[in-house]
């Protein structure tokens, strides 16, 4: 009997103490998730301010080449309206060869009525060629302005390219600053990691992709923080026993007991 009852107390004692270690390595557990659930919320932080950056640098690109296809536009339609003048100006050409000929072919007809037909050719053709001189002249209007338009516009591109090349190497050097703070941080988040079980990690990953980047909730007052549900009596006082990993069994994260004073 006394070795039996030695024997249950041996028993006993060895329960005990495998609560106690198994107490301590959830504790570990634990914290260990708090520090990597810390170490990912900065992570993640540190991104969205580092794609905000990245978009503000990508709209200086943006209004840089929307201003450089303006130019590209007005260079487009000086070229067009240069060649609509040569046309122009070809055609006056031509015009003013006809009045020419039928001049000098005036000077050789006899009679009367042919000699009124060709003057009414050469003031119809006279007609023409004024109509087509104030052409010239609204395309010439149309040229001067289109290349002031451009020249200004080029140098505000000028401007604007400089300005922005300035701008962007400060937004960059903002960027690469986040990303040599996040490549830290991700060291960090190994070195954590290593030392933690594949399955726990797995896990938390999983966890933390459904539950909008957060794997862990406190669990306070009988409610879990994470969705603010009540928990089931039972689950909050095993929480306190420390004996295993509990999830909430509504948003299914990982609890964490915080007493008020905590
Ligand atoms: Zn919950």
């Amino acid at each position: 009997m006394l070795h039996t009852d030695g024997s249950i107390q041996k028993h006993n004692q060895l329960l005990i103490q495998k609560k106690v270690s198994g107490g301590t390595v959830l504790k570990k557990k634990l914290e260990m998730l708090e520090e990597l659930q810390e170490i990912e919320q900065v992570i993640d932080g540190m991104k969205t301010v580092q794609s905000g950056l990245q978009g503000e640098l990508d709209d200086i690109g943006l209004a840089v080449d929307a201003t450089r296809q303006e130019v590209a536009g007005l260079e487009e339609r000086l070229t067009l309206l240069e060649s609509e003048k040569s046309a122009l100006e070809a055609t006056q050409a031509t015009e003013l060869e006809n009045i020419t000929r039928s001049e000098t072919n005036m000077k050789e007809i006899k009679t009367n009525k042919e000699f009124q037909a060709v003057g009414r050719e050469i003031s119809a053709a006279r007609k023409q060629l004024t109509e087509i001189e104030e052409q010239i002249l609204q395309k010439i209007t149309q040229i001067d302005e289109s290349a002031g338009e451009l020249t200004t516009k080029k140098s505000a591109l000028g401007e604007m390219a400089e300005n922005s090349a300035e701008r962007a190497s400060e937004k960059q050097a903002e960027i690469d600053k986040i990303q040599h703070d996040i490549d830290a941080d991700v060291v960090r988040r190994e070195a954590l990691t290593s030392a933690m079980p594949a399955s726990l990690i797995k896990r938390f990953t999983t966890l933390r992709d459904q539950r909008r980047g957060r794997a862990l909730a406190i669990a306070r007052d009988g409610y879990c923080m994470g969705c603010n549900m009540q928990l089931p009596p039972q689950l909050y006082n095993n929480l306190y026993k420390q004996e295993e990993l509990l999830s909430c069994p509504h948003c299914q994260r990982i609890l964490i007991l915080k007493l008020q004073q905590q």
